[in-house]
């Protein structure tokens, strides 16, 4: 295997370049270095990645689920295999330790391919017995999906969209993001490798004006985002258009509650992992920290003290634990929200700026005694920038825990359980935690409510989500008609 792509597509089961389509940089974010130039699909690639899939998936579909499962689960057999390259080629893509991308993307893609392979025979319709008369229902393909991801988990973003749809019968055209072309590139090759047929799962570059032409197209059944929430509304408008399908994955300003009575070094880590895993770009994240005030000042000198053990730095050595952000645009976005929150008054209380080396490295940073109204708590930062707000009840904390338009993910650090589940009964939220933060698992069901998004990922949820009920009903007897 070629440890990169070696096309800008792979279309109908083969790598294709048209150099006619714009140039796509791919930059490496720990250097600033351009590593690998691709280029933009052309309607001609557009035309050839949605021809294809429609001759492919009417085999695909008639097949039986097992067989289709058996393909997915030599795919995860292989991606397992691979784990070290395509994490490294990950860490090229987005600029992620590779300490994380060893364990949390060719694997958590992987998991997908498994999960969805082993579901794939079993997905059937029911019996509904009408005395004599009854009918039955079927669980069809939905026919070519359309998947278009975010650039902070191309790998797992890749699999978590073309797992589903195949097991359910279906094909894709996926976009990746224009900012992190590559690793989707690899999923193709390697689903076509375990035995995938030409056709099934084609990948296409390009920026969201490529996303839109696909939408656009009345071939395709459905679209599946993940994206922010601008974006998520212009994709949904579109789709609604032509009556597709969508799920909605977008973004969230999520609330972590810490009560008195947590335990202060699970709620420590539960807040890290829920705002520094991967510098922060993480959609579920938990960005607003609502700490009890009886709690307030033991849980900012801890988290201080435990912050002295990021190691920035060389994402390929696996001793960094914390690397750039995925680009020189983000990068920018977040610096602002630094001067915003300190310009608003929010009491910072380590980190707030980019990091003295090369590459697009901000330093992890907490602002304290942030308060509801500031740009820090209600805007989507998508960096490492923790707000720490101050409460004092349950009642209160909880009215502001959803004074938020998102409802992507929600959390709750105490060790009084029927208080943890009385506030999970009260969050608007899709996604939420009690005693833990942040794990997403393919056996549950992921996503999010309110502006968060549309639909669910992951479990078998996601099967509804890529499949339609066809409902047959059965006469067994004479057919009554009044004339
Ligand atoms: P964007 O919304 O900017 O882009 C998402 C994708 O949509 C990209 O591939 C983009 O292409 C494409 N796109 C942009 N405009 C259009 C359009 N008009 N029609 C079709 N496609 C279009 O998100 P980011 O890539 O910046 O990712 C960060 C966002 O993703 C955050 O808000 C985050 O919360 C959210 N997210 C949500 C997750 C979830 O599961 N809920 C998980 C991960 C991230 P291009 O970038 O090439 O322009």
């Amino acid at each position: 295997m070629n440890a990169q792509p070696t096309a800008s597509h792979f279309v109908n089961g083969a790598y294709v370049e048209d150099d006619a389509g714009d140039v796509i940089e791919c930059i490496y974010p720990a250097t600033g270095e351009v590593i690998a130039t691709l280029h933009e699909a052309t309607p001609a690639i557009i035309e050839q990645a949605i021809s294809s899939t429609k001759a492919a998936q009417v085999t695909w579909r008639a097949m039986t689920g097992t067989e289709r499962g058996r393909i997915l689960r030599r795919a995860a057999d292989i991606m397992r295999e691979r784990n070290h390259d395509l994490s490294v080629l990950e860490t090229k893509d987005t600029g992620k330790p590779l300490q994380e991308t060893l364990v949390a993307d060719a694997t958590s893609g992987a998991d997908a391919l498994e999960y969805f392979g082993g579901l794939a025979g079993a997905i059937t319709g029911e019996h509904i017995p009408l005395g004599g008369d009854f009918v039955y229902t079927v669980r069809e393909p939905l026919g070519l999906c359309v998947g278009i991801g975010a650039w902070n988990y191309p790998t797992q973003i890749a699999c978590w969209k073309g797992a589903p749809a195949l097991a359910c019968g279906n094909a894709m055209v996926f976009k990746p993001s224009e900012t992190t072309p590559l690793s989707a590139l690899k999923v193709a090759e390697i689903l076509h490798e375990a035995g995938l047929p030409a056709g099934l799962y084609n990948v296409i570059q390009g920026r969201g004006a490529v996303g839109a032409a696909l939408i656009a197209d009345a071939r395709v059944d459905k679209v599946s985002l993940t994206g922010s929430v601008p974006t998520g509304r212009k994709v949904y408008a579109a789709a609604a258009d032509g009556m597709k399908h969508v799920t909605m994955e977008l973004g969230g300003k999520s609330p972590l509650i810490i009560f008195d009575d947590a335990n202060l070094e699970d709620a420590v880590s539960g807040a890290i992992l829920g705002n520094f895993y991967s510098s922060g770009q993480v959609c579920s994240n938990g960005t607003r920290v609502f700490v009890q005030s009886g709690i307030k000042e033991a849980f900012l000198s801890r988290l201080t003290e435990r912050l002295t053990d990021v190691k920035m730095g060389d994402p390929f050595d696996e001793t960094v634990n914390f690397g750039p952000l995925v680009s020189e645009a983000q990068m920018n976005i977040v610096l602002g929200y630094l001067d915003k929150g300190a310009s608003e008054g929010a009491r910072l209380v380590i980190g707030g700026k980019r990091a003295d080396r090369d590459g697009f490295f901000i330093e992890p940073t907490v602002f304290a005694d942030v308060t509801d109204d500031m740009t820090i708590a209600r805007e989507e930062i998508f960096g490492p920038v923790m707000s720490v707000l101050n409460f004092e009840t349950e009642e209160e904390v909880m009215a502001r825990a959803n004074a938020t338009e998102f409802g992507l993910a929600a959390g709750v650090f105490t060790q009084d359980l029927a208080r943890a589940h009385r506030v999970v009964t009260g969050f608007e939220a899709g996604t939420c935690y009690i005693n833990t933060y942040n794990l997403a698992p393919v056996e549950a069901p992921f996503g999010g409510s309110k502006m968060s998004g549309v639909g669910r990922e992951n479990s078998k949820e996601a099967i509804n989500h890529y499949s339609q009920v066809k409902s047959v009903y059965v006469g067994m007897g004479p057919v009554e008609a009044p004339f």
